[in-house]
């Protein structure tokens, strides 16, 4: 049987599954979670998180960063794959920050993704977990579960599936929507070992229905 359930239907039960969905990066600011997620690309946030106390302390805003240097930053940040892109881009980044914007990370789109190290995903990511702002941030397990459920075709941009998700999830899901989607591709709909088993979508799943 085909039987598709709707955008809030799939939101509630995800809900269900994980009500404690939330971002997994340990930061205290607005400035920690950027640079937690820029250090996040193509690493896991287990990896990210085991770095980011000691790099915290040694810099704990814009301005020591800025007043360090890439091969410093490298320094900490060694146990992470492209560590010295990162470290260049956090360099970066917080003189940017500082010459821009008067050291505050700013609360927009367009102004973060004129920022070293942050694409839209990393916005998107910034803009909901920090300023509340309702964005969908489309990681690598946003992507494969919104195509899996049949919210996005596979054939999908990224973008595509941002927009796609934007359109079929009332605007006040996004926040949680994220981070709902980023739990059940983490700990459920695995990329390689999917747990179909247990799964409330096996129904409507394009995945499922090809295995
Ligand atoms: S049926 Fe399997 S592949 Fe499909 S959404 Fe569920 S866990 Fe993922």
């Amino acid at each position: 049987m085909n039987h598709r359930l709707t955008p809030d239907e799939i939101y509630f039960k995800l809900y269900q599954m994980f009500p404690h969905a939330e971002a997994e990066l340990v930061h205290n600011n607005a400035y920690e979670l950027s640079i937690a997620v820029m250090l996040s690309a193509q690493t896991t946030d287990i990896a990210v998180n085991k770095v980011t106390p000691a790099l915290f302390e040694k810099f704990p805003s814009v301005y020591e960063l800025a007043l360090s240097s890439p091969q410093e930053i490298e320094t900490y940040i060694k146990t992470l794959g492209l560590y010295r892109n990162k470290a260049k881009s956090m360099f970066n980044f917080a003189h940017e920050v500082i010459g821009n914007f008067n050291g505050e990370i700013p609360n927009t789109r367009e102004e973060l993704m004129t920022l070293s190290g942050i694409g839209r995903k990393s916005a998107n990511v910034i803009l909901s977990v920090i300023f509340n702002v309702p964005a969908i941030a489309v990681d690598t397990h946003v992507e494969r579960v919104s195509k899996r459920l049949r919210l996005a075709y596979q054939n999908d941009s990224v973008l595509k599936v941002e927009q796609k998700l934007m359109r079929k999830f009332r605007k006040e899901y996004w926040n949680k929507l994220h981070h709902l989607l980023i739990f059940f591709g983490r700990y459920h709909c695995k990329s390689q070992a999917p747990l179909c088993e247990t799964c409330p979508f096996t129904s409507f799943c394009y995945y499922y229905k090809h295995l």
